[in-house]
C-alpha cells in the first residue's frame, strides 16, 4: 500500500472552481447537490445553496461520520468511530459539476467524504477507488469501464389491500420489440437528453427482456470517470421517471418472477494507447484468472444487496458460475468479441447490479484483476457451453449475500485492500441488511430494493 498524502488542503484553487461558479449563475442552479454512495450502496448527499457555492467549493458541507454505518433501511449500525461523535466533509469534485436536467434549478457534483482538515477519510468510497486507480497506474496500467444497466420502467401504486406499494410494469412488449419502443418512447428520448447533457454519452438502447424493462447503455470512460457516471445514470433513471409521474427501479430483482436488471461491468485495460486485452493476451489471462479467484468475495462488493442473489441465477444470462468463455453470455465473465475492426476487446462482468456502491465495486475489481497480473494466475479453461448444463463440474457464485459477506471476510487481498474502517463498517452494513430480510417476507424484501434502488 502506497503512503496516504499528508493533509491536502482543501482551499486550494481550482481551475474548475471559477466555471463551477459561472455556470450556476449562468443557468439560474438554485442548489447544488454534493452526492456520494455509501456502504449500503445508497446515493445522498446533501445540497448547498448557490449563495454558498464558493465557500463550500473549499470546505465542503459538514457531514456526521455515522452516515457511513446506515444501511439501505435507514437503520443505523453500531461500528467503532462512526457513532454520534465525529465529523467529517462532503468535499464535492468541482470538474464533475453538472446542471441536472431533470431537477431544473439544481445541479450536483460526485463527492469525496474528506476529515475536516481536508485529507482523505479512510471509509470514503470514491477515495478507494482513487487509490485503486493509482496502483493500477503504478503497474502501469489503466482501466476503462462502463457499467451497462438494465431497469425496470413502470408506476409505483398503493396495494389496494394496504400492503406495500407496488412496482407496476410500463408494458408487456417483448424483448427488442418494436412496440417495446413506442411504450418507452417519450420516457427514453428525455432520458437520453439528460444523460447527454451530463456529458454521459449513450450508446445503444433496447426494450429488454422482462415487462417495462428497459436497458440503455453509456460509453466507457476512465474508471473514476466510469463510476462517477454510474451515480449519474441511476439518478437521472430514477429523476427523470419521478418527472413523468413514474417510477423506474435499478433493483437487481424487483419483480420476482421476472427478468433481473443487471449492471454488467465492461473493462479494458490500457497501457498508454495500447489495449492490453487484445486476442489471446497473456495480461488478459491473468486479469481474468485475478477476478476468477478473486469472484466470491468479490460479488460481496458488486452485487451488494440481498436483492442481487436473487438475480445471480442459472439460465438467466446473469451468471452464476465462476467461469469465463468467449461470447458467453451465462458465464461470469464474458470475453466480448470486438465490434468490427475499430472496436475495442474488452471483458464483461455479469454478476454486477446496480445495488452496489460503484466505487467499491470498481475498485475492488481493480485490486482483484491486478492480483492476478502480479501473480500470473490461472483463469482455467475457456468454458463454450452453458456451465449450469455440466453439473458439478464449476465452480457457483455464492447464494446469498451472507455467503459472499463470508467469502469477502476470507479473502485477504480484499480486506486489506478496504482497510480497517471501511470494511468494518461495510461488514456491519451488509451483515445488518441480511438479517434484516431474513427477518421478513419475500414482498418486504422487493419494496425496499424498488424503493431504494
Ligand atoms: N437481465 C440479465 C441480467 O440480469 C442480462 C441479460 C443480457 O443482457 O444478457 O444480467
Ligand atoms: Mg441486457
Amino acid at each position: 500500500m502506497r503512503d496516504r498524502p499528508s493533509a491536502t488542503k482543501i482551499n486550494q484553487p481550482d481551475p474548475h472552481v471559477r466555471r463551477v461558479l459561472e455556470r450556476a449563475e449562468l443557468e439560474g442552479i438554485e442548489l447544488i447537490r454534493f452526492l456520494y454512495a455509501d456502504h449500503g450502496g445508497v446515493i445522498r448527499g446533501k445540497a448547498a445553496s448557490r449563495s454558498r457555492l464558493a465557500e463550500r467549493l473549499n470546505t465542503g458541507i459538514g457531514h456526521t461520520v455515522a452516515m457511513m454505518a446506515m444501511n439501505m433501511l435507514d437503520q443505523l449500525q453500531e461500528v467503532e468511530h462512526l457513532g454520534p461523535v465525529g465529523e467529517v466533509r462532503i468535499v464535492p469534485d468541482p470538474s464533475t459539476f453538472v446542471p441536472l436536467p431533470h431537477a431544473p434549478g439544481a445541479a450536483a457534483m460526485l463527492s469525496d467524504l474528506r476529515n475536516p482538515d481536508g485529507s482523505p477519510w479512510e471509509a470514503c468510497a470514491r477515495t478507494f477507488l482513487k487509490d485503486a486507480v493509482e496502483t493500477l497506474a503504478d503497474a502501469g496500467y489503466t482501466l476503462l469501464a462502463a457499467f451497462e444497466p438494465e431497469f425496470t420502467l413502470g408506476r409505483r401504486l398503493p396495494d389496494p389491500a394496504g400492503g406495500y406499494d407496488r412496482l407496476v410494469p410500463l408494458d408487456d412488449a417483448l424483448c427488442y420489440a418494436g412496440t417495446g419502443f413506442d411504450t418507452a418512447h417519450d420516457y427514453t428520448i428525455k432520458l437520453i437528453r439528460a444523460l447527454e447533457t451530463q456529458g454521459l454519452r449513450v450508446e445503444h438502447y433496447h426494450p429488454e427482456l422482462g415487462p417495462g424493462q428497459q436497458e440503455l447503455s453509456v460509453r466507457h470512460a476512465p474508471a473514476l470517470r466510469a463510476a462517477d457516471n454510474h451515480v449519474l445514470y441511476r439518478e437521472t433513471v430514477r429523476g427523470v421517471a419521478m418527472r413523468m409521474s413514474m417510477w423506474a427501479s435499478l433493483a437487481p430483482k424487483p419483480l420476482a418472477d421476472q427478468a433481473g436488471n443487471g449492471a454488467h461491468l465492461h473493462l479494458s485495460l490500457w497501457n498508454d494507447t495500447q489495449n492490453m486485452f487484445a486476442d489471446d493476451s497473456e495480461l488478459r489471462e491473468c486479469f481474468i484468472g485475478g477476478l476468477i479467484a478473486h469472484l466470491p468475495a468479490l460479488t460481496a462488493l458488486t452485487c451488494g444487496s440481498v436483492n442481487s442473489f436473487r438475480r445471480l441465477a442459472p439460465r438467466t444470462w446473469a451468471s452464476a458460475y465462476a467461469v469465463h468463455g468467449l461470447d458467453n453470455r451465462e458465464a461470469a465473465i464474458r470475453i466480448c468479441s470486438p465490434l468490427g475492426e475499430s472496436g475495442e476487446p474488452n471483458l464483461e462482468l455479469k454478476p454486477s447490479d446496480s445495488s452496489a456502491n460503484p466505487y467499491l465495486s470498481l475498485g475492488a475489481v481493480i485490486h482483484a484483476g491486478l492480483d492476478g497480473i502480479r501473480r500470473k494466475l490461472d483463469p482455467g479453461e475457456a468454458v463454450d457451453v452453458d456451465p449450469d448444463t455440466r453439473p458439478g463440474r464449476y465452480r457457483r457464485l455464492p447464494a446469498s449475500l451472507d455467503e459472499a459477506l463470508d467469502a469477502l471476510e476470507a479473502d485477504e487481498l480484499l480486506m486489506e485492500a478496504l482497510g480497517p474502517l471501511r470494511r468494518s463498517a461495510y461488514l456491519a452494513v451488509k451483515r445488518s441488511e441480511a438479517a434484516a430480510f431474513a427477518a421478513q417476507d419475500a414482498p418486504y424484501e422487493l419494496f425496499h430494493h424498488m424503493r431504494v434502488f
